[in-house]
């Protein structure tokens, strides 16, 4: 069976449609650069902004921009009626990442990248969860599959999405094990997973035999190849050995994007709160 993100992201939306319309938001997006990917992905936080009448503010910096430039940005934008400011990554490597996320007010932090937000996340306290591994966990709930007591293994130990949704699955009392690019014999650990999420962006790391028979498959990976989409994962063979998986696209990135708009909404409960 298909996990439908784009369908799931599409009724999230529209509920969050109601609330959100008639609260001015803003999402502030900070971009250093001209990345290419980066540009599409800003494109499509555009319109999810444009879609639930929230205001957008893109600042777009050059490459050469100064950290302290930057700061001061993120200074201002704390102190105003933001929202919710993300930095979209990569940025250039004169600029230290952590210390622009770490400058972003936490309450205002949507990516969830703040160390306060990482901190509440392993310590199961509340708080901003990164969007794609908050997206798989809604994604699984919607489908009601079980996640306690199952064996996850996770393929990537990035701080993005990685040991974000390690650290969520752990909390739904999932059986984890992370697994990277120094991992001895991937599949050794692959064919053990109830339940496997692929998240390195190497084109169809995972194949069919890689995998146990009704496994549930999570692709996050996303590699664009001659101007083609393609997951971590083999789909195509890999479809009819597992009970659920996710298409890329049309699985994981819609999901990423719901829960951003998510995130928004939480970060004004949070400030509203103040
Ligand atoms: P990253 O490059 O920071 O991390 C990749 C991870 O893969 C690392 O932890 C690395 O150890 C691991 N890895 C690399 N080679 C491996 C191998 N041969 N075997 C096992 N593990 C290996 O990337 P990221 O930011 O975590 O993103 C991962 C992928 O997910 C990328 O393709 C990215 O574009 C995609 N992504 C998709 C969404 C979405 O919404 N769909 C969101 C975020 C990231």
């Amino acid at each position: 069976m298909i996990l439908d993100g784009k369908k799931i992201s599409e009724e999230i939306l529209s509920d969050l449609k109601e609330k959100i319309n008639k609260l001015n938001l803003t999402l502030a997006v900070i971009q250093i650069g001209d990345n290419q990917s980066s540009n599409v992905y800003i494109n499509q936080k555009k319109k999810l902004c444009n879609k639930l009448n929230i205001d957008f503010n893109h600042q777009k910096f050059p490459l050469d921009i100064s950290e302290k430039e930057v700061l001061d940005l993120i200074d201002s934008l704390n102190k105003d009626k933001t929202t919710g400011i993300l930095l979209q990554l990569p940025i250039p490597n004169q600029i230290n990442a952590e210390k622009l996320q770490n400058r972003i007010n936490y309450k205002k932090d949507v990516d969830g990248l703040n160390d306060v937000n990482k901190c509440n996340l392993i310590n199961n306290k509340p708080g901003i969860v990164p969007c794609t591994a908050k997206g798989i966990i809604t994604l699984l709930n919607k489908y009601d599959i079980e996640i306690a007591g199952k064996n996850v293994v996770v393929v990537g130990r990035s701080n993005l999405v990685g040991k974000p949704i390690s650290n969520l699955l752990l909390k739904k009392d999932a059986t984890v094990t992370v697994c990277h690019s120094k991992t001895k014999d991937l599949a050794k650990f692959t064919l053990e997973a109830d339940i496997l999420i692929a998240a390195t962006g190497i084109k169809h790391l995972i194949t069919s035999s890689m995998i146990r028979k009704d496994a549930v498959i999570i692709d996050v990976g996303i590699s664009k190849i001659d101007g083609k989409l393609y997951g971590d994962v083999d789909f195509e063979n890999v479809k009819n050995k597992s009970s659920y998986i996710t298409p890329v696209p049309g699985g994981v990135g819609p999901m990423t994007i719901a829960s951003l708009a998510e995130n928004l909404y939480e970060a004004y409960i949070l400030q509203k709160e103040e």
